[in-house]
């Protein structure tokens, strides 16, 4: 092996992402050397490429960015028990302390010290990932390395979608983008009666209607109202998926949710905005907000459903070599993509 190894760094501090050449990471004691095969663009790397606000005052530069990866372990640091040479894998992204009392109580997710690789720590746009052992998880057969390159953001949906029992429920997602999709076909995997999800962007409600059995909503021209009518709603929807950040999506999604209704929140709302809290006071609705992937009960879960039927491979719209790495970042920003997937093989 040589000791150096091809990366997408962020290498200046402006927009863009940079091609270079970096030492292979050196892996500590309880860390193993991952293979990265494929790796998918999220919209966290977006941010990173335009370095907007939240980019600026949060990734120190140089930073090799990325986070979603699956690939193989190459090398086991001289801690590592029970992960083998040759295991495909692919992995949390979030690196947390154990000593916090969240992490003591087991939840790990909400530890927080938490710090992201391709964020705060060298990320995964790169031919070699060093990455704590416990934050591994290991591939079956069964999913493709395709699958295993987006468990992160299928992990978003999942955590969101299972936070709530939806069995025979009415489900509301607002927020057509990859995670809202993916979001989707888990709530029908999970048993909704009915799953309604809503957007602006044809381009998006028509993947959305590609990957699951979903009614698409374009709420510029349709009403929510009309489409309970439509599915004989008595109340409304049971559950709310809020995947947008847009206030207004929060705001009918409020209005068109049962009394007693429930609402997860993932979409981010860029800085402060205004909500009607006495309308959620009084429909005595409950929000949960939620960060990322419970460790490792959802990773637990998806790889379950994923094995059990759930399919949500379509929604991975476009394909690239890294060499062809600008072409990916151009597909995601056109807003018309699903999931973007760089090849590290080969080339
Ligand atoms: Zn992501």
């Amino acid at each position: 092996m040589t000791n150096e190894m091809k990366a997408l760094e962020k290498t200046h501090p402006r927009e863009g992402l940079w091609r270079v050449t970096a030492p292979v990471p050196e892996i500590r004691p309880d860390e193993v050397l991952i293979k990265i095969n494929k790796t998918g663009i999220c919209g966290t790397d977006i941010h990173i490429w335009n370095w907007d606000d939240w980019a600026a005052h949060t990734v120190p530069v140089p930073m090799i960015t990325g986070h979603e990866f699956a690939g193989e372990i190459v090398e086991l640091g001289r801690n590592v028990q029970d992960l083998d040479i040759g295991q495909r894998c692919s992995g949390e992204g979030h690196l947390i302390g154990k000593t916090s009392r969240q992490s003591r109580a087991g939840k790990f997710h909400l530890d927080p010290g938490t710090r992201g690789i391709g964020v705060n720590e060298q990320g995964a746009f790169a031919e070699y990932l060093a990455l704590p052992a416990f934050n591994v998880v290991p591939l079956p057969d069964t999913i493709s390395d395709d699958i295993g390159a987006i468990l992160d953001p299928l992990g978003n949906a999942v955590h969101t979608a299972l936070s709530f029992d939806l069995l025979g429920e009415d489900v509301l997602i607002t927020g057509a983008g990859p995670i809202g999709i993916m979001a989707a076909a888990v709530a029908r995997h999970a048993g909704a009666r009915h799953v309604v999800i809503t957007d602006v962007n044809p381009d998006r409600l028509a993947l959305a209607a590609e990957v699951a059995d979903v009614r698409p909503v374009n709420v510029a021209d349709e009403s929510l109202k009309d489409v309970q009518a439509e599915l004989k709603l008595k109340q409304g929807f049971d559950v709310g998926l809020e995947m947008s950040g847009n206030q207004q999506a929060l705001d009918q999604m409020v209005e068109n949710l049962v009394m007693g209704g429930r609402i997860a929140l993932l979409g981010i709302p860029p800085g402060k905005s205004p909500v009607d809290w006495s309308r959620i006071v009084f429909k005595a609705i409950t929000i949960k907000g939620v960060y990322g992937r419970e460790i490792f009960e959802t990773w637990y879960k998806m790889i379950a459903m994923l094995e059990n039927g759930l399919d949500v491979s379509r929604v991975i719209t476009h394909r690239y070599h890294v060499d062809e790495f600008e072409a990916g970042f151009a597909a995601m920003k056109s807003g018309k993509s699903g999931k973007v997937v760089l090849d590290w093989t080969g080339g």
